[in-house]
């Protein structure tokens, strides 16, 4: 019994079958996953006999097993080897690997599946973390926010609401000024539609997907930044789908998740707010008041006593004790070391 994904196509379903029709034993069955799209016969066979080999020594474990006992015959591969069988592919130009476990691992397994990826991966030989190096962290962090910057200053703004994932496009500060506005533009949003689909792949987003691109005048350029979208999509490895714009100029767009999703892997809804992420207040609020009411709370301020205070040790030592951000006088006057000894080091 063998089975094909339904989501290759029927061309190459078929394509896939004929091969597959002389290489399977009569008593065996396969299931060909999207993954074998476009893959050569050689690959195929290979694959094939890679598989027959590990039923063949399953089936000699449970025969030769010297006691009645349950035993493992044979598990599923750790993440490691599952990520570079469901993931990695040519289209990648390098892979780093930490640790001489995961190393064995991923390099014999892509001895065994495809020799041609072995050149693409590298044995990590410094003393310091992988990911502190990469700034992978980081790059995680930057994943979690509402707030995404484009190369040329724009951004995207994020948001997840019950019913469908809003995605709106902004333009950088300088727009407009000098140059072709149309033209600046257009450039803004075919920077997002590049981003977007990163976006949507990194964070693992699915459902309905709305995007609200800045509006372009001319239909060659929505249809321009429409196509990169679609473009960019195509090397997602889920189901998407790019309906038609809407009236009012957004693109709706629905997509397939692949996992749970990375926010929905690390976060747990805030208890105060329950996930509304808002604070309410019993009288209405003008947006300056509430700035100002951050400012307040949040960026250190300057007294201006303390300056003419500094020079007496007495005060310094008291100061010492209060908030850092309590003593830092004014730069131009004089000057501080965060990690003082009580000497004033004037400019
Ligand atoms: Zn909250």
């Amino acid at each position: 019994m063998s089975g094909i994904s339904r989501r290759l196509p029927d061309q190459e379903r078929s394509r896939l079958k004929t091969i597959l029709k002389n290489l399977i034993p009569e008593d065996a069955g396969v299931i060909v996953r999207t993954a074998s799209e476009g893959a050569s016969e050689e690959e195929l066979e290979r694959d094939v006999i890679r598989l027959k080999a590990q039923w063949e020594d399953i089936d000699k474990k449970s025969k030769e097993s010297g006691t009645n006992a349950p035993a493992l015959l044979y598990s599923e591969p750790d993440l490691t080897v599952r990520v570079i069988r469901d993931i990695f592919n040519e289209d990648f130009n390098k892979l780093i690997v930490q640790g001489d476990q995961a190393w064995d691992d991923i390099n014999n397994y892509l001895g065994h599946i495809a020799p041609e990826l072995t050149a693409k991966i590298e044995k990590w030989t410094g003393t310091r973390d992988l990911f502190v190096e990469n700034r992978i962290e980081e790059q995680l962090a930057k994943a979690f926010d509402r707030k995404v910057y484009l190369p040329s200053g724009g951004s995207l703004v994020i948001d997840r609401t019950e019913a469908m994932i809003v995605i709106d496009v902004n333009t950088g500060k300088f727009i407009g000024k000098g140059g072709n506005l149309e033209e600046t533009v257009t450039k803004n949003n075919l920077e997002a539609a590049e981003e977007i689909a990163r976006q949507l792949r990194l964070r693992d987003m699915g459902g309905i997907v709305v995007i609200d691109f800045i509006d372009m005048i001319l239909e060659s350029n929505r249809d321009l930044v429409l196509r990169r979208l679609i473009e960019c999509l195509g090397r997602d490895r889920t189901k998407h789908q790019v309906a038609e714009v809407t009236s009012l100029g957004l693109v709706q767009m629905t997509r397939k998740r692949v996992g749970q999703g990375l926010i929905e892997a690390f976060s747990t809804t805030c208890e105060s707010c329950g996930g509304r992420g808002i604070h309410i207040h019993s009288e209405p609020v003008t947006k300056v008041a509430l700035e100002k009411d951050m400012e307040q709370r949040y960026v250190p301020q300057v007294h201006e006593e303390e300056t003419e205070a500094v020079d007496s040790v007495e005060t310094e030592e008291v100061a010492e004790t209060a908030e850092v951000a309590e003593v830092k006088a004014p730069a131009q006057k004089r000057r501080r070391r965060a990690v003082s000894t009580g000497v004033i080091t004037p400019e």
